[in-house]
C-alpha cells in the first residue's frame, strides 16, 4: 500500500551561489538539501525537484504561519488573510487547519494510520502555550495523539532537533541521537504509517541569527539526516517529499525571510506526480491526499 512521509523544514529557499549561501559553502555535504537557482540538481536516490512557489500572489515576504497552513491544507492561506502572516497562525488560519489540514482529508478518506512524528516536552502538556504552531492546531483538530518524551526514548518519536541536543540541554534524560540514527526511528514509524509528518525548524532560526557557523553545522546534519532517511524508506511504496515554507537560510546576507522559491524534493513511487503537480505551497496536500487515495498507485 502506497504510503507518505513529509518532511517540512522551516526557512530553505533555492537561492544563488555564493558566499552568503551556506548550502553553496558545503557542497556535496548539503546534498540534497543543496538547491541552486536555474540549476537541476542532481539528487540522490532518483529524487526530483519542484520548484515551489512561496509568495502565492500576495505582497511582501512569505511568513510561517500563513505558509504552514497553506502547506497543511491546500488552501491558499496568505490570499484568504490578505497578507502573509508571521509566527504562530491567528484565529482565521486556524479555521482554515480546523477544516482542511492533511490530516483531516486523509483520516476522512479512511487510508488508515497517520502520524506526527515530533514529540513533544512535558511543558507542553502542563501548561499549554496560549499560541501554538500550524502542525499543532492540525494534530488537535484531527484528534491523532500528540508523541512524547516517553516515545522518544523508546524509539518511537523523533525530536524537532533530530539529535536531541536541545532536549539533552534543557534538563531532560534522554539520549543523544546521530542524524543516522534518528533517521532509522523516523523510517520505522514511517513503515508503521500511510501518512507521517515530521517538521524542522533550526535553519529558520540560524537564518535569522545570521549565524554562518551555525548554519553550516545545522545544515550538514539536516542534509545527512534526510539521505539516512532516504536509504532507510522503502522507496518502492513510499514517496518521501522535503519541503519548505519559505526562503531564509540560504541567503545569510539578510536577516529576513526571503521571496525565493522553495524547494519541494521528492522520492520514490510518487516523486513524478510531485514534480508534475507542486508548483505552489497550495499544491502539497492536494498531491498527497491523491497519492494515499488514488487506486492506480495504492496497488
Ligand atoms: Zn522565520
Amino acid at each position: 500500500m502506497a504510503s507518505a512521509l513529509l518532511i517540512f523544514v522551516d526557512g530553505l529557499g533555492i537561492g544563488t551561489r555564493g558566499a552568503h549561501n551556506p548550502l553553496a559553502l558545503l557542497g556535496d555535504e548539503a546534498s540534497p538539501l543543496a538547491v541552486f537557482r536555474d540549476e537541476e540538481p542532481a539528487l540522490p536516490f532518483g529524487g526530483v525537484l519542484a520548484p515551489t512557489d512561496a509568495c502565492l500572489g500576495v505582497e511582501g515576504r512569505p511568513q510561517s504561519a500563513s505558509g504552514q497552513t497553506t502547506i497543511l491544507t491546500g488552501v491558499n492561506a496568505p490570499a484568504a488573510l490578505g497578507y502573509h502572516k508571521q509566527g504562530f497562525p491567528n484565529e482565521p488560519l486556524r479555521a482554515i487547519i480546523r477544516g482542511h489540514s492533511v490530516f483531516l482529508q486523509l483520516k476522512r478518506a479512511g487510508v488508515g494510520q497517520i502520524t506526527f512524528a515530533n514529540a513533544y516536552t512535558p511543558r507542553f502538556f502542563k501548561e499549554r502555550p496560549r499560541w501554538v504552531s500550524a502542525t499543532t492546531t492540525a494534530v488537535e483538530a484531527a484528534d491523532l495523539p500528540f508523541r512524547t518524551l516517553a516515545d522518544l526514548r523508546a524509539g518511537r518519536a523523533v525530536y524537532q532537533d533530530f539529535t536531541n541536543r536541545l532536549v539533552v540541554d534543557a534538563g531532560f534524560d534522554v539520549p543523544t541521537r546521530t542524524p543516522e540514527n534518528a533517521a532509522g526511528v523516523l523510517a520505522n514509524i514511517v513503515s508503521e504509517s500511510r501518512f507521517t509528518l515530521y517538521e524542522y525548524f533550526i535553519t529558520d532560526r540560524v537564518g535569522h541569527a545570521q549565524d554562518e557557523g551555525a548554519a553550516l553545522r545545522v545544515l550538514s546534519q539536516l542534509a545527512r539526516f534526510v539521505r539516512a532517511v532516504l536509504s532507510r524508506v522503502d522507496l518502492d511504496g513510499t514517496t518521501v517529499i522535503v519541503t519548505s515554507d519559505h526562503g531564509n537560510v540560504e541567503d545569510l546576507s539578510t536577516r529576513n525571510h526571503t521571496r525565493n522559491f522553495v524547494p519541494t524534493l521528492a522520492w520514490g513511487a510518487g516523486r513524478e506526480r510531485v514534480r508534475a503537480c507542486v508548483r505552489d505551497l497550495a499544491d502539497i496536500t492536494p498531491t498527497i491526499t491523491r497519492l494515499l487515495t488514488t487506486e492506480a498507485l495504492a496497488a
